[in-house]
């Protein structure tokens, strides 16, 4: 992302930007200037919610049977085209009663790319997903957190809300008892931790580390008194538990 610091200036709304202040607007997760987006849900009680980006992937159904071990609910950001790969893996995790988001079609950086391109990736997703699942999609994650101009109006005409995240796991890249341990930092109320079922559009990919950190990281929060919800429904302030 630092060719993006290289940028000059441009607008948002109107207002000029230095090169600092769009690096900020496109990675920060909390900053909603080029599109609405959540980094965290409600504080009204002992809730997390788990979210994976880049499946549905041939390793997928074992995170699955690990979730439902601990008979937790999460969130699946997936890419179109892993979907179309292998359309029985997405209805697997609809059916074990996950909710399905959308994190466009082929995983491009959205930074630089035209309105029309970004709307044609969400588009592309949101179809690919529904017609394999039954599933609409309400909520949107940006490939590489990094979001630009014309992703807000997409969204808006896709009635997608834009969702970042409270912690990234890093478990594309780091070992499992970091990744365990980054996540137990970052598991406040209403957190939103982000973890990985897929790498892009990649064949078999290798998601052991995920795999094995979500073994250790989910009984330690219940052991908290954690439990865990659904992106839908940790952004609901009124549920009682
Ligand atoms: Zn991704």
């Amino acid at each position: 992302m630092a060719d993006l610091a290289r940028i000059v200036e441009t607008t948002v709304g109107g207002a000029v930007l230095s090169a600092g202040a769009l690096a900020y607007a496109v990675r920060v997760p909390s900053c909603s200037w080029l599109a609405p987006s959540i980094c965290r849900g409600t504080n009204t009680r002992p809730a997390i919610a788990l979210t994976f980006d880049d499946g549905p992937s041939e390793s997928t159904a074992e995170l699955l049977e690990i979730l439902a071990l601990y008979r937790a609910s999460a969130t699946f950001f997936q890419c179109g085209g892993n979907v179309r790969r292998l359309p029985g893996v997405a209805r697997e995790v609809a059916a074990a009663g996950h909710e399905i988001g959308n994190h466009t079609d082929t995983h491009p950086l959205l930074a630089l790319q035209s309105p029309g391109f970004i709307h044609r990736e969400l588009t592309a997703a949101q179809e690919t997903i529904e017609h394999a699942t039954g599933l609409r999609p309400r909520y949107f994650r940006a490939p590489y957190g990094a979001r630009w101009f014309g992703l807000g109006s997409a969204q808006q005409r896709l009635g997608l809300s834009g969702v970042m995240w409270s912690t990234l796991a890093l478990d594309w890249k780091q070992p499992a008892p970091a990744v365990v341990s980054r996540l137990l930092h970052g598991a406040t109320r209403g957190a939103i931790l982000c973890l990985h079922d897929g790498r892009v559009l990649e064949h078999r990919p290798d998601i052991g580390v995920t795999l094995q950190a979500v073994r250790e990281l989910l009984p330690k929060l219940m052991e908290q008194g954690f439990h865990f919800e659904k992106v839908t429904d940790i952004l609901a302030s009124g549920i009682e538990t």
